[in-house]
């Protein structure tokens, strides 16, 4: 009988981007160096205070397209240990909401990445806000119109913990106009709102600074 070698038995770990050799807890140096992940989290104010894991830049859009695509459930556990490490202390104090997907859309990465978070912390995370109605594709309006466009799409499930703050969660904010609207509406129904945590801001041109 032909033995089998051990090595052909044992799973070599790799990083879960690049498949390269890997054992980390994290994404290898050379992914993490690629995403920025060791530099300081770009943060801003406008229209709502946010912090995102990077900018999104061409190594983060094809992350963030991929795993749009194909939920990794890897990837995924690294992005949520990424955002706990940004949110702010004490994390008891914070109910995590990711910004639902259009109506006829399944779940994203922003609710995959809410379940991890809740799974490694066991943070609050239901689902406090839904969407009412479909709004139009956003891409080409500007911010006002933006705002418009979003009046009145968001529905809120009632107050059960006023003490908690909510921090809004989602993978790519551009103009902020969607956080926006979804504070709002949580405002309404009588929440906290502590802003959004992102995995990539498409622009530094609003108020970002590097902290
Ligand atoms: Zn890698």
């Amino acid at each position: 009988m032909a033995l089998i070698g051990w090595p052909t038995l044992l799973i070599h770990p790799q990083c879960p981007l690049c498949h390269q050799a890997w054992s980390g807890p994290s994404f290898c140096p050379s992914c993490r160096d690629q995403l920025k992940l060791n530099q300081p989290r770009p943060q801003g104010t406008q229209p709502i205070p946010w912090r995102a894991l990077g900018l999104y830049d061409a190594n983060w859009r094809q992350l963030i397209l991929r795993l749009r695509q194909r939920a990794s459930p890897k990837v995924i556990r690294v992005l949520a240990s990424e955002c706990l490490a940004l949110l702010p202390k004490p994390r008891s104090a914070i109910q995590l909401c990711a910004i639902p997907p259009r109506p006829g859309h399944q779940p994203g990465p922003p609710q995959w990445i809410q379940r991890e978070i809740s799974r490694q912390s066991r943070m609050r995370a239901q689902p406090l806000l839904h969407r009412r109605r479909a709004c139009l594709g956003q891409h080409h309006l500007s911010g006002s119109q933006r705002r418009q466009n979003l009046q009145g799409v968001f529905s809120v499930e009632p107050l059960q913990h006023p003490s908690a703050k909510v921090m809004l969660l989602d993978d790519v904010v551009t103009t902020g106009a969607t956080s926006q609207a979804a504070a709002e509406a949580l405002q309404a129904a009588g929440y906290g709102v502590v802003g959004v945590l992102c995995l990539a801001h498409t622009s530094s041109l609003f108020d970002a600074t590097m902290t």
